[in-house]
């Protein structure tokens, strides 16, 4: 990821511009462009302008969007949601019917590359799911194509993203629907800020709007995916409904919060004691991933993020090494967490439309289609 050099697994460092690729598909006027943001971007990108850092700027971001020239401004949030829902499903599956345990989470391409290059023998404890924004571009060119009456191909969807290392991800030629990628471009934080420039747009002179929908709607379990625990802690919100039919009484789980390089905690549901951990830092990773592929792993689900503190302090982000830096952005996540009308992921309608309307239910053969991904062994390719 984009903190460290002696941890990066993908060496996706030298952040590789799309701003004239994107600035060329805004211009065609054939192409349908379509942004998301992903939950980290909204804590950060008012550094950049003289913001104290913790300022929530989601309208602002949006309306500068919409300026450039975007025909739709969604919310990767949305598939936040979506991703809980499937990735929930699929540990309940696990538990259940005997699948390989414990399950990773699959949201960090800087993760599932470092295991597809370094431990492919515990390829099979990763969730199939996609990452949210994957996902996300998925419906778009599927159901929301379909719903508007868009021909996919003129779709352009671009994701601004913490993340160098999503720009990779998209290119993953197994992210695809027929054979158009989920996702068409990756903006990183950064360089969105160099694109609102170029456009002579005056951040802080914006005025305030919100997402468009369908796919803008989220709770406040996605808004913490871009924190550490914190799909980890979304999921567990929606886990504990699936498999109790009741809702949690306390929704927050303070043990695998903040910056420890590895937190664990263990959860009873109904009469089940789940173990479960948080890894915060790829270069926590390696004894973990150990006691799985040794078969001595406690754990039943653990989540895996490169960036340490997660995707808010991820390699796209205006840069900040200090970890009290970082937690005034976390801040801000939960704090939309808190403030969410909805703060499960099954509450969202929504997703609970799209289920209807197209997937059926979580996990059902046509979400395994469009919203699930495989892995491979790359240590073994590149030795061939
Ligand atoms: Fe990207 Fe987030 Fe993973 Fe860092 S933690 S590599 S920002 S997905």
């Amino acid at each position: 990821c984009g903190q460290c050099i002696l941890v990066c697994p993908t060496a996706a460092l030298r952040e590789k511009s799309s701003v004239k690729e994107v600035a060329s598909a805004l211009y065609d006027r054939k192409k349908y462009c379509i942004a998301q943001v992903a939950p980290a971007v909204r804590a950060s990108i008012g550094e950049e302008y003289n913001m104290p850092l913790g300022t929530d700027v989601t309208g602002l971001l949006v309306t500068g969007l919409r300026r450039l020239g975007f025909k739709k401004v969604f919310d990767t949030n949305f598939a936040a949601d979506l991703t809980i829902m499937e990735e929930a499903s699929e540990l309940i599956n696990r538990i259940q019917n005997g699948g390989s345990l414990p399950m990773f989470t699959s949201c960090c391409p800087g993760w599932v590359k470092y295991a597809e290059m370094n431990n492919p023998e515990i390829l099979d404890h990763i969730s199939t799911c996609k990452s949210p924004h994957e996902m996300e571009g998925a419906v778009l060119k599927t159901y929301y194509a379909k719903k508007m009456g868009i021909d996919p191909k003129d779709i352009f969807v671009v994701s601004i993203m913490p993340c160098t290392v999503k720009k990779y991800e998209s290119a993953r030629p197994e992210l695809k629907e027929e054979v158009l990628p989920d996702v068409d471009a990756v903006l990183t934080t950064r360089e969105l800020v160099r694109f609102f420039k170029i456009a002579g747009i005056d951040f802080n002179d914006l005025p305030e709007s919100e997402f468009d929908n369908p796919l803008g709607e989220s709770t406040g379990a996605a808004a913490i995916f871009g924190t550490s625990g914190g799909v980890m802690e979304a999921a567990l919100r929606t886990a504990y409904w699936k498999l109790t039919g009741k809702e949690l009484d306390k929704l927050e789980f303070e043990e695998i919060r903040g910056m420890e390089g590895v937190k664990e905690a263990t959860v009873n549901i109904n009469g089940m004691d789940i173990n479960i951990a948080v890894v915060n830092g790829i270069g926590n990773v390696k004894q973990i991933v150990e006691e799985v592929a040794a078969g001595k792993s406690k754990h039943h689900f653990i989540e895996v993020m490169a960036c340490p503190g997660g995707c808010i302090n991820g390699g796209g982000q205006p840069i900040h090494q200090k970890p009290e830096k970082v937690m005034k952005r976390v801040k801000v996540l939960y704090q939309i967490d808190e403030n969410a009308k909805h703060r499960r992921s099954h509450e969202n309608e929504s997703v609970k439309t799209l289920y209807r309307e197209f997937f059926g239910e979580p996990n059902s053969h046509k979400a395994h289609e469009i919203l699930h991904t495989e892995y491979f062994d790359k240590k073994k390719i590149l030795r061939n």
